[in-house]
């Protein structure tokens, strides 16, 4: 039976496991210590879930539970690493580099950077959204004092040559950090295997609550020092103060715990249902075209491109279905997604994308339903779009004189 709408856009945020609700709900009841309290039980066992819940993050990213650093999400966590490192190390060097497809709590920290003097270089992507590892390592000079690339995509879902840019960090003495936001829980993550320095990680795209999240910070080999960028009580090693949010800790080691125990099938079971979605759509339709790596990608996700049809018009026929396109709105137009632009795709194309964003709870019976409402709503799309019958006349489009008015 199927239940409308249906969420297809697990990139954006996912739905909450209820194991980790129920997980949760303890804490927003009688159990509402504040983990900072020293002098009695309520605190105590507050800080004692708190430590349970690093424990479990750690694991999931082989790091030890004294690296991790609470904060807000993900955005924070990008904030709290790039401003953190380059006003830290400041003394070294004012220059950072990172990759053009990096999520805009990437982006605009850097560009905020640049306001405040320091040089960032942002590195493009190949055709399949791939950063060269070999253009990271001349960018780096002397007064390199960070490098910052994301782990997987969130529209593309390609996934960064992360191990070799941690390589080549080392072998150059500059720190490493990585947004890997959409990674964690859906991929194996290592950051000693991948030489990453710094981490930014989000509860909500992992099945956990909307709201925390954490920074990896490590600890020995080397010690990465950071500056707040809040001050107050000296929470979290001094680089995050502010009284935890111990049932969003808690939810979050929760999803920590089931993405370690799941994720291996979880991934096969997506790959699957994400394939027969592709096979099905690229079966029935022609001038439609995959945007980010054909492998290198993450299981559950798929981008595509549908020739000739808009993407916000695609979505407007598919209102009992919850996806994202390629547009993003800004302020007053539709631009197309910077990320593809970045891809080498044209604005049209890009205008013409939908991101598929597959999750646990999807199922065989949705994926069929999204590709059929998909075929057919492209194909009567088409049928109205008078572009589309001048190509299929064998018109020529970018040799048609328009008429300007
Ligand atoms: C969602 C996302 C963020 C922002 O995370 P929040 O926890 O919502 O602040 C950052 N980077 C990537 C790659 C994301 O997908």
């Amino acid at each position: 039976m199927l239940k409308f709408p249906i969420f297809m856009d697990n990139h954006s945020t996912t739905p909450m496991d209820p194991r980790v609700l129920e997980a949760m709900l303890p804490f927003f009841t009688e159990k509402f210590g504040n983990a900072a309290s020293r002098n009695h039980s309520f605190g105590w066992e507050a800080e004692r879930s708190v430590d349970q819940a690093r424990e479990q993050i750690a694991r999931l990213i082989h790091a030890d539970p004294k690296e991790v650093i609470f904060t807000s999400g993900a955005t924070e966590s990008n904030n709290l690493a790039i401003k953190g490192v380059a006003q830290m190390y400041r003394e070294k060097g004012n220059h950072v580099i990172t990759s053009v497809t990096e999520h805009k709590a990437v982006l605009d920290t850097a560009k905020h950077l640049e306001n405040e003097g320091f040089a960032v270089t942002y590195l493009p992507v190949d055709r399949d959204g791939l950063i060269d590892p070999e253009a990271v390592k001349s960018a780096i000079t002397d007064k390199t004092v960070l490098i910052s690339v994301m782990m997987a995509n969130n529209e593309i879902g390609s996934i960064s040559p992360v191990a070799e840019i941690g390589k080549i960090a080392k072998e150059r003495g500059v720190l490493f950090h990585c947004d890997a936001t959409q990674g964690v829980g859906k991929i194996p993550v290592h950051v000693q295997e991948m030489g990453i320095d710094l981490m930014s990680l989000s509860a909500h795209k992992m099945y956990g609550p909307k709201g925390i999240g954490a920074l990896y910070v490590r600890k020995k080999g080397p010690r990465v020092r950071l500056a707040p960028m809040m001050d107050g009580g000296g929470h979290e090693r001094g680089m995050r103060s502010g009284t935890l949010n111990v049932p969003g800790i808690v939810g979050f080691g929760a999803a920590c715990e089931l993405c370690g125990l799941e994720m291996e099938e979880e991934g096969k079971r997506l790959t699957q249902l994400r394939d027969r979605l592709r096979e099905k759509i690229f079966g029935q339709l022609e001038e439609v075209y995959l945007n980010g790596h054909p492998t290198k990608r993450l299981p559950h996700n798929l981008n595509i491109s549908f020739a000739y049809v808009e993407g916000e018009s695609l979505l407007m026929g598919l209102k009992e279905i919850a996806l994202s396109s390629g547009s993003a709105c800004t302020t007053a137009t539709l631009e197309p997604s910077y990320v593809l632009r970045a891809l080498g795709v044209g604005s049209d194309l890009a205008h013409s994308s939908l991101r598929f964003g597959l999750g646990r709870f999807n199922t065989q019976e949705e994926v069929d339903y999204v590709g059929q409402r998909v075929i057919e709503t492209v194909l009567r799309l088409r049928e109205m779009s008078p572009l589309y019958e001048m190509a299929k006349e064998g018109v020529d489009l970018k040799n048609v004189q328009w008429t300007q008015h």
